[in-house]
């Protein structure tokens, strides 16, 4: 695709295609300072680098292809929401969380200020239409997770086809029974969008391609738990945002081939980081595209990030869905107990889970130290902080908590604090 065809293709989503042009005048420069300054990266990320260089182009164009063939899209803003489904229904998901700030005054024109920034985005994204994959989408699909995402999502559906899943607080057996009926719910609702039923066989087959991507994203991670590591923790990021919205057969395969490379790396015990680099583990509110700030610090300041406890991290992957299952009833318990019971969202109470993996994560990727991020204005995993600092404390493993948001004024701070934490590891 040229240029010219990328700007048709958005005049033709009904885009602001003057203000979304800013955006693209500042994403390349934003991912050559990150990225592209790296040495030694693996040959395997010029797949991902294509994919993000062209991030409004590539997929979104393939999206409405697929329309144009007759297949639906959905766009999802949360790992509880699940992708299996649509699979099976024969539609196509997205991810839609947003990560620039560039869509955050249009989000902070319909939203109160004290909103995460992860919400004004997406909104913003939305409302200012300077995102194609806002346009795509022939469903919004939210849940009620956090209060601010809750209301946010009336407000989107006075401009969007919303559909909202009821996620329950708990994870008592009465709470298990609602979110399997609210799944059922919920592929009543694709079948009525697709005009297809979903089959055992579609369902089934959903599971295992969304389990294969799962695989290839563990096996990505299982490198970050080496001494000499052999990709960066900015790459690996990358890698997970993008696994939000490729083409999940093609991501896999992508992303089994770097593994390769990387097994290669392995052998011969390449690492991309200096001997004596602090492994951190960061836990927290979810980062996504474009939000690499945090990475780019740690990376820069004598730091390795090795492992994420967050939805874009760790916790897309790790646990798979149950394959075992083949018939109706099955899988979706299945489905139900992977999509409410494996995911520690500080949008459950009490949610210890959520602290024991954080102490197990940072024992398997043996982390130096720990950093407890917290979008500005989340009240969920801020209150949480409580719990996660003082649990690491008596486990012995240094923490320690910042408050960001998607602008770059806290910048130079965080580069002093981050530098401070990181310098005091090696004492
Ligand atoms: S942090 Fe919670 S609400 Fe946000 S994507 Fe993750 S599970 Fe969903
Ligand atoms: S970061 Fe916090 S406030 Fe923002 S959407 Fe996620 S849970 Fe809600």
């Amino acid at each position: 695709m040229t240029m010219s065809d990328n700007h048709k293709m958005w005049a033709d989503l009904g885009m602001d295609v003057e203000t979304h042009d800013l955006l693209c005048e500042a994403l390349p420069q934003a991912f050559g300072d990150v990225f592209l300054t790296q040495e030694n990266r693996p040959k395997g990320m010029d797949y991902y680098n294509m994919v993000v260089g062209d991030i409004h182009g590539i997929r979104p164009a393939e999206l409405i292809q697929a329309q144009k063939n007759g297949q639906k899209v959905v766009g999802t803003f949360c790992i509880h929401v699940p992708d299996e489904v649509v699979l099976g229904s024969g539609a196509i998901a997205t991810g839609l969380c947003s990560g620039s700030q560039f869509w955050v005054p249009g989000g902070e024109r319909v939203l109160p200020t004290a909103t995460c920034p992860l919400i004004k985005a997406s909104l913003g994204a939305r409302f200012d239409k300077t995102c194609p994959f806002f346009r795509i989408c022939d469903l919004f699909v939210g849940e009620t997770t956090c209060d601010g995402k809750k209301k946010a999502w009336e407000i989107l559906a006075t401009d969007a086809p919303m559909y909202i899943m009821d996620i329950p607080q708990m994870k008592r057996p009465e709470d298990f029974d609602k979110w399997e009926k609210e799944i059922k719910n919920y592929m009543v609702k694709l079948e009525e969008l697709t005009g297809n039923k979903i089959t055992e066989e579609s369902l089934h087959e959903a599971i295992v391609t969304l389990n294969n991507k799962r695989k290839a994203l563990k096996r990505l991670n299982e490198f970050r738990k080496l001494d000499n590591i052999p990709i960066s923790g900015r790459d690996v990021l990358l890698i997970t945002q993008i696994a939000f919205y490729d083409d999940p057969k093609r991501f896999t395969q992508m992303t089994n081939a770097l593994c390769d490379e990387l097994d290669k790396r392995k052998e011969e015990n390449v690492s991309v980081f200096e001997a004596g680099t602090k492994r951190i583990l960061l836990t927290g509110t979810p980062l996504s595209i474009p939000n690499w700030k945090l990475h780019q610090i740690v990376e820069t300041s004598g730091g390795a990030v090795v492992c994420e406890e967050m939805c874009t991290g760790i916790r897309y992957s790790e646990h798979l869905v149950d394959e075992e299952a083949t018939d109706m009833d099955g899988m979706i318990k299945n489905l139900t107990h992977r999509y409410l019971g494996n995911i520690n969202c500080a949008c459950f109470t009490p949610n210890d889970a959520r602290i024991d993996d954080i102490i197990r994560l940072a024992k398997e990727y043996r982390a130096d130290g720990v950093i407890d991020v917290n979008l500005k204005f989340c009240n969920i995993y801020d209150t949480e902080g409580y719990f996660v600092e003082k649990a690491l404390e008596e486990a012995g493993i240094p923490c320690i908590g910042i408050e960001t948001d998607y602008t770059d004024e806290d910048a130079e701070q965080l580069k002093t604090r981050i530098g401070a934490f990181i310098e005091m590891l090696g004492k």
